[in-house]
């Protein structure tokens, strides 16, 4: 197995809320099979002043979403791509756009 969404990829959101908007994956939970996006599944977070000189306030934070819900973005076509795994010589798996063919 190949894992189909790696961290720093530009992804596709599919489904929810921000269904339609890109992004660039900042953190993945592969055993949970969550992934964060940038800038996608925000919510608000209230924060407490812990210490003197903080300000307690509503921040915007990115939350995990479900992995199924992204699409990694192919490079040479540019379109939300599924993906398939290749094999290369020497044992090597990585990952093939499944529609261009392209290995990225
Ligand atoms: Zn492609």
């Amino acid at each position: 197995m190949v894992a189909r969404v790696k961290k720093n990829d530009i992804v596709s959101v599919r489904a929810g809320k921000d269904r339609g908007k890109e992004g660039v994956v900042i953190a993945i939970l592969p055993k949970k099979d969550k992934v964060m996006v940038k800038g996608i599944a925000l919510v608000k977070k209230h924060v407490k002043a812990r210490k003197q000189g903080d300000i307690a306030c509503i921040k915007e934070q990115e939350s995990f979403i479900s992995l199924s819900k992204v699409m990694p973005m192919c490079a040479s076509c540019n379109k939300a791509c599924r993906v398939n795994a290749k094999s290369l010589e020497g044992g090597k798996v990585v990952r093939m756009c499944n529609r261009c063919k392209e290995t990225f």
